[in-house]
């Protein structure tokens, strides 16, 4: 298998690289191992008199309760991962991707590299043929790509994400001083956990619009790419109750030091700006501060990092849809991540938005489909939306619901909700657990305690809109909205063949 490396960043680029390719490319064998070890018991006890009826009546349950005791998981669960190149890549990925507008340009810039072609939702005319790769993207924060199948699709795979995360935004008139120091006062994006931003270096990252010299205007995509900012605490000599607690008001302790009062004389994000751009005048800014320390693996078996959610999610869908870019016969293969989950989506780009309905009836109106044969379509697809999941905390137990929670390293976990805060329903969640007993992946459901509250996502929202059923399954993770998060690195990997999976196993809709 060849291997193709990139020079600047010295990453594994469209082609698997060799050690996943061992590990992905040795899945087969080893599920063809299974079989042959399932079909020999079959046959012993078979002699034995005691005839067993055939694997398939066994509910997927107990097949994949078979699986675990009898198989050798596909990823050791223990191993060291810190020189996997998946992981590597994630690292990667969530470094040079402080904000949504950076993932999604990190994402169209792979994806042109990998052959897909660039259509734009402000054209009328698309050409978009069988067999087609493309991608669209909608206020430079969301990414939609889809691999067209040889035939009239007659179903969509779809795997869904987002690109956002909680975070600090700077206001539209952020700057004041006060105490000898220059501030920036923010208000938060989403619900960070506040206290986690406090005696962290911050950096500056967004979208500005600005009018440049020759009175143009223009939209430039910034990252201070340094610390720029800091948030202290109070004095714990005068706020004793700090040791254990760090009580907040947002308006008045969230305002962030830059620089000494008469270091400069403009405002403080003009001095950084033109650090990158020429400008006249900024007439809009959308800027987030973000931690700038980088993303870490420890232990070999952890990642400790902002923006696990959701750009975990971002990674494994849209490298899977990379991974798997070859055409089916008749069903297409869809990969997207909407910005604004963490608001609620109710964006012109969010999961609430037209955007996914649109790109699927104009593609099929250029595919000459009648509405009715893209009605149909869209009843036969399946939506797998992919977002981090909570990992049961070993020093909070009592927040879990004890015979529903997952562990770190024990694989993609199901989300469940009967209140339908995640899209997942008996059929779906008998999809993943077939598509994973093939791959030889162990997953586990989660539910939130029926006292307590889960959190919810961008499945229910889009099969409620599109009429599709959905699944939500994500990875186990940490300190789900601090500024620092953590995850057991096994689980990406996990989480990646299962969705390799279910982009090349279609979703059964037979209800019964
Ligand atoms: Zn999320």
């Amino acid at each position: 298998m060849t291997i193709d490396i990139e020079k600047s960043s010295g990453r594994v680029t469209s082609s698997v690289d060799e050690t996943t390719v061992k590990n992905l490319s040795s899945e087969d064998e080893k599920v063809s191992k299974i079989h042959s070890r399932k079909r020999k018991k079959k046959r012993i006890r078979k002699s034995a008199g005691k005839l067993d009826v055939s694997v398939k009546s066994k509910s997927s349950f107990d097949a994949l309760k078979e699986v675990k005791v009898s198989q050798k998981a596909l990823f050791k669960r223990t191993a060291d991962y810190s020189k996997n190149p998946e992981i590597l890549d994630l690292c990667n990925f969530i470094e040079k991707s402080p904000t949504a507008w950076h993932a999604v340009a990190n994402m169209k810039k792979e994806y042109i590299e990998a052959g897909f072609k660039e259509l734009v939702l402000t054209e009328i005319e698309w050409n978009v043929d069988f067999g087609g790769k493309y991608f669209v993207t909608q206020n430079g924060s969301t990414f939609l790509a889809f691999v067209l199948p040889t035939e009239k699709p007659k179903s969509f795979s779809v795997i869904g994400a987002h690109t956002d995360s909680p975070a600090l935004r700077t206001k539209p008139s952020p700057e004041k001083t006060s105490s000898g120091v220059n501030l920036l006062c923010p208000e938060y994006y989403g619900g960070p956990i506040l206290p986690t931003w406090f005696d962290r270096d911050l950096g500056l990252a967004g979208r500005v619009k600005y009018i440049d010299n020759d009175g143009k205007s223009k939209c430039y995509i910034y990252n201070s790419e340094r610390a720029v900012a800091f948030l202290s605490t109070a004095p714990i000599h005068m706020k004793r109750e700090q040791l254990t607690k760090l009580e907040i008001n947002e308006q008045k302790n969230l305002p962030v030091i830059t620089t000494l009062t008469g270091t400069h004389d403009r405002p403080f994000i003009e001095v950084l700006l033109s650090e990158k751009i020429d400008f006249k005048k900024i007439i809009g800014t959308e800027l987030f501060l973000y931690p700038v320390q980088e993303p870490r693996i420890i232990n070999g078996q952890f990642l400790s990092s902002w923006r696990l959610d959701n750009l975990l999610g971002t990674h494994a869908g849209y490298r899977g849809l990379l991974l798997n870019a070859e055409p089916e016969e008749n069903r297409a293969k869809i990969f997207i991540s909407w910005d604004n989950e963490e608001v609620g989506s109710n964006t012109a780009q969010g999961a609430a938005s037209m955007l996914l309905e649109e790109v699927m009836s104009r593609v099929c109106l250029q595919l000459k489909m009648s509405y009715s044969e893209l009605s149909a379509a869209k009843n036969s697809s399946g939506l797998i939306s992919v977002d981090s999941s909570h990992a049961e905390h070993p020093n909070y137990k009592e927040l879990y619901e004890p015979d529903n929670t997952a562990y770190m390293g024990d694989g993609p976990v199901i989300k469940v909700n009967a209140q339908q805060h995640y899209a997942t329903d008996a059929i779906s969640q008998g999809w993943i657990h077939e598509v994973a007993l093939k791959k030889g992946i162990p997953v586990k459901e989660f539910c939130a305690r029926t006292d307590g509250r889960c959190g919810s996502t961008i499945g229910s929202i889009v099969a409620s809109k599109l009429g599709i059923r959905g699944v939500d399954i994500g990875v186990a993770q940490l300190a789900m909205h601090s500024s620092r998060e953590h995850f057991a690195l096994v689980d990406h990997l996990s989480m990646m063949v299962l969705l390799r999976g279910l982009y090349s196993h279609p979703f059964d809709v037979e209800y019964d």
